[in-house]
């Protein structure tokens, strides 16, 4: 079918979301001037063009939404929050086809959780539909529209090119009665789908072809998801849009850049309908991302093919696999202030995504010791039977954020647990864990010398022995001692009696980028190592029961987020959302 007679609205070329080009457009600086929005916003109000800024969201209920609608959610709130003004959340629901409830209820959800309010007040483009169709009639009646019987392909040739003009079609000058007549058999069904469409009357050797008696209205029986079978035309989306914004009052109607050629169109429409304060169409760039596939029709995709598992899957970058993963609503926040708002296609790196969620859970998420590859450690000197408990400082950088994270008391014994590759028997240079012989401390508790291991059949190390020395107690000073000895490697342990078994699960990029985002083929290079699932971690006790979304720093393997989806009281998930190492710096 012709892009014309689906209703869908402009798309970018395909492709376009793997292949848009690396450019990081980090704008750190402190006092960011204002972005081109809200220069044509202030000059606006400066003019008295508006008394309230209106902006909306406009998402059609056809996937779930990703970090992409989050910029233009942000942007569009922010700039009612920003003016005093007001943020609709409305559903562009025009096109039957695609729509579904499950996606509405994801949508809503998202925008709840990304802190856009929408005064809990859900609009749908489909409760104007009655409003559309009397608009319609207007620009009949003006003799701006008129009903046309060509074909889909009739109509398509009939265009033109970019090169060439296109030329009239013979309905374009039927009587406004004669239209009328149509439009509304049109109406009542008396004609298959795609028999006949309202169209236009602009003029068919635009230099711009969308202005080309463009098609406004379709016959399609189609079972909407709000209006089931009430109707069988359905109205083209650059006809409805700004309706729908004229309708409630928007006044900038903020868009990405693929719809600058229909703006002419938009304008058209909100002229010829004479609404006394027009609103305006503004467009800015799209964000995209290195290392992972952003575009609701690639995501969908693959959900689609089983490449992840859902649409919430962490390894994707829609809002409800970030929120799943652990990113928050802050760090969203954060990242698009860096990305700033512009007119130029660029792409971000991903890495920037992930400074911003280390940034904000800094100050905030606990630090705690979690073993995520474990094997027991055996301290032989110390008592059989025995515990003491160690003070922690739960978040010393809560400081920065004025708040004091208080401490917790760790619990000690004989049996612990380190992780695998903190021992080696035989280490390379510049190794300072343990090893035969060598010492190291254990983070807020002892000093442990190493003296050997056990092994299975195959070789695998099963148990670690060391032995610990009571002076070096963490708090004691033992330090600071004149003849102290000094350790090179702090490493954190677990005591097994009251370890906490957890499952957790480790993210890389979906899409290798190093090797090209592509293969030969065209299809997605997908990393191979995306998840890996570790089912045996042990951590602190404290961790008993965590509640979904609970963040923690692991110190030493990261940020992680219990999982909101499969974690419950008996069995512990975790997602690691980022790993402390940052290749990004802000400014650079
Ligand atoms: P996609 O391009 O992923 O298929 P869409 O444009 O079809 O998304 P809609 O639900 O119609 O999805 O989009 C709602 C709003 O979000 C539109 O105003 C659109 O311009 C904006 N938007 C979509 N993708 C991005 C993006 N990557 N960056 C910024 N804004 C976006
Ligand atoms: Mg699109």
């Amino acid at each position: 079918m012709s892009d014309e007679m689906t209703g869908v609205k402009p798309e970018e070329n395909t492709g376009a979301e793997a292949n848009a080009k690396t450019n990081n457009e980090s704008g750190s600086e402190e006092v960011r001037s204002r972005h081109f929005i809200e220069q044509i916003i202030d000059q606006d109000l400066a003019e008295g063009k508006y008394e309230k800024i209106i902006t909306r969201f406009p998402p059609e209920p056809n996937g779930y939404l990703h970090i992409g609608h989050a910029k233009s959610i942000l942007l569009n709130y922010g700039m009612a929050e920003e003016y005093g003004g007001q943020f609709n959340l409305r559903f562009d629901d025009t096109n039957p086809t695609k729509e579904k409830e499950e996606f509405v209820n994801s949508i809503v959800a998202d925008v709840e959780w990304l802190g856009a309010d929408f005064r809990g007040e859900v609009l749908y483009a489909s409760n104007y539909f009655e409003q559309m169709y009397e608009a319609a009639v207007k620009l009949i009646k003006k003799r701006k529209a008129y009903v046309c019987d060509l074909t889909p392909e009739e109509i398509r040739e009939y265009r033109g090119t970019l090169t060439e003009p296109g030329k009239n079609s013979p309905y374009r000058d039927r009587s406004v009665e004669e239209n009328l007549a149509l439009f509304e058999a049109m109406k009542n069904g008396e004609f298959p789908d795609g028999a006949k469409v309202l169209r236009a009357k602009i003029d068919m050797a635009s230099p711009n072809i969308n202005m080309r008696d463009p098609i406004i209205y379709r016959i399609a029986r189609m079972t909407h998801h709000n209006t089931g079978d009430k109707w069988c035309i359905y109205p083209m989306y650059d006809f409805a849009h700004p309706i729908e914004d004229a309708i409630e009052g928007v006044t900038h109607s903020l868009c990405t850049l693929e719809f600058e050629d229909h703006r002419p169109l938009y304008n058209w429409v909100v002229e010829e309908l004479e609404y006394p304060h027009p609103p305006k169409q503004i467009e800015f760039a799209k964000l995209y991302l290195t290392d992972v596939v952003t575009g609701k029709r690639y995501i969908k995709k693959l959900v689609e093919d089983g490449v992840v598992d859902g649409w919430d899957d962490p390894r994707l970058v829609t809002l409800a696999a970030l929120r799943r993963r652990g990113f928050t609503p802050e760090s969203l926040k954060m990242f698009m202030k860096l990305v700033g708002i512009s007119k130029s296609q660029s792409s971000v790196e991903y890495p920037m995504l992930e400074y911003c969620i280390r940034e904000d859970l800094k100050p905030k998420a606990p630090r705690l010791m979690g073993v995520l590859d474990p094997v027991k450690l055996v301290i032989d000197n110390y008592p059989e039977g025995q515990t003491e408990e160690f003070e922690i400082e739960n978040n010393p950088d809560a400081a920065s954020i004025g708040q004091d994270a208080g401490k917790r008391k760790v619990s000690f014994s004989r049996e612990l647990y380190v992780e695998r590759d903190d021992f080696m028997e035989e280490p390379p240079k510049k190794y300072f864990r343990l090893f035969p012989g060598n010492e190291v401390r254990l983070k807020g508790a002892y000093f442990v010398r190493c003296t050997g291991c056990e092994k299975d059949a195959d070789g695998k190390v099963t148990v670690i022995h060391g032995t610990y020395d009571p002076e070096t107690r963490s708090g004691s000073g033992y330090e600071e001692k004149e003849g102290a000895r000094k350790v090179k490697g702090t490493i954190h342990w677990v005591n097994a009696a009251d370890a906490v078994n957890a499952e957790v699960r480790l993210y890389e990029n979906l899409i290798d980028e190093e090797k090209g985002k592509l293969n030969e083929d065209g299809t997605l290079n997908f990393n191979p190592n995306s998840l890996t699932v570790l089912t045996d971690a042990k951590l602190e006790a404290c961790m008993a029961g965590a509640k979904p979304e609970t963040k923690v720093q692991l110190i030493r393997n990261g940020y992680f987020s219990v999982d909101p989806k499969d974690s419950t009281e008996e069995h512990l998930v975790l997602n690691r959302i980022v790993g402390l190492k940052s290749s990004y710096k802000p400014g650079v």
